[in-house]
């Protein structure tokens, strides 16, 4: 039977390199899109292109727990019980002070970044738990190195949000670690996509690639390779980790 594997945010950046990867990797891939809905559907053709498997676009805001049931229910239908759960949608905001910060900011960061991650997951384990009467699965979710550093004077809510999928990485990976679930986060730094763009700054990796270590910034691909390794059997003893893809930063 072929793995299925959901990825969340996946139109484009390290959800779409990811659900390529997976793709050339063998598995059935759904690429969930919140509102590029054409751009979803590129990787859908050309996840096929590159496989021959079977890839679906879907659309539902992470945020939006009616949208996320039916998801899961369409992808259930046209590609089985999901076995792997990307949890990689997520946003950033402008650079600002916490003491400039809306609520209304709060509120959208907090619903996206951390309980989307949590309505999915939550979802993927009643599909996969043996306790449910499925046959396991895994879970990598995307954390950031913005958790252990703060993100003072740019954006401490979402590094905030970020330390909420750490601390939860670890609470659901003993939850169900009996169930035949693995649940894991990776923790990218720099790394080159539109995300930037999105809080204001589109040069950001330019201009900060000089204090990583490694001396660049890292590539979406660099960090799916990463994840499509949690997400295999080779990673089968790894569970509550934190993996920090981040070049030395
Ligand atoms: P990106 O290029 O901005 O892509 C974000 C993706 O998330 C898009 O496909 C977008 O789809 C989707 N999305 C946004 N809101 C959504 C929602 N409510 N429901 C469903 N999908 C939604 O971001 P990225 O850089 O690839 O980042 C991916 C993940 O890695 C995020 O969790 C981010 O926090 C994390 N991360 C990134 C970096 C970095 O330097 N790039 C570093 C650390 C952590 P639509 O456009 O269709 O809405």
């Amino acid at each position: 039977m072929k793995k299925v594997l959901l990825v969340t945010g996946a139109s484009r950046g390290i959800g779409a390199a990811t659900a390529l990867l997976a793709a050339h990797r063998g598995w059935d891939v759904a690429v969930n899109y919140s509102t590029h809905a054409q751009a979803a559907q590129d990787v859908v053709v050309q996840a096929i292109a590159a496989a021959g498997g079977r890839a679906i676009s879907v659309q539902a805001d992470v945020a939006n727990e009616g949208q996320v049931l039916a998801m899961f229910e369409t992808v259930r239908e046209k590609l089985g019980p999901v076995s792997g759960l990307v949890n990689n949608a997520g946003v950033l905001d402008v650079a600002a002070r916490l003491d400039e910060m809306s609520v209304a900011r709060w509120r959208r960061m907090f619903e996206i970044n951390v309980i989307g991650s949590l309505l999915c997951a939550r979802e993927a384990v009643r599909q996969m738990s043996t306790r449910h009467g499925g046959s396991g699965g895994s879970i990598v979710n995307l954390s950031s190195a913005a958790a252990r550093m703060g993100a003072p004077g740019q954006y401490l809510d979402y590094a905030a949000s970020k330390g909420a999928i750490d601390t939860f990485t670890i609470g659901l990976a003993k939850e169900v670690a009996a169930e035949g679930i693995r649940v894991n986060a990776i923790r990218p730094g720099l790394i080159d996509t539109e995300i930037h763009a999105s809080g204001g700054s589109p040069n950001r990796v330019r201009e900060l690639e000089h204090l990583v270590p490694i001396q660049r910034g890292g590539t979406a691909l660099e960090v799916a390779q990463a994840v499509l390794w949690l997400l295999s059997d080779e990673a089968s003893y790894t569970t509550m980790s934190l993996l920090d893809v981040s070049g030395g930063r």
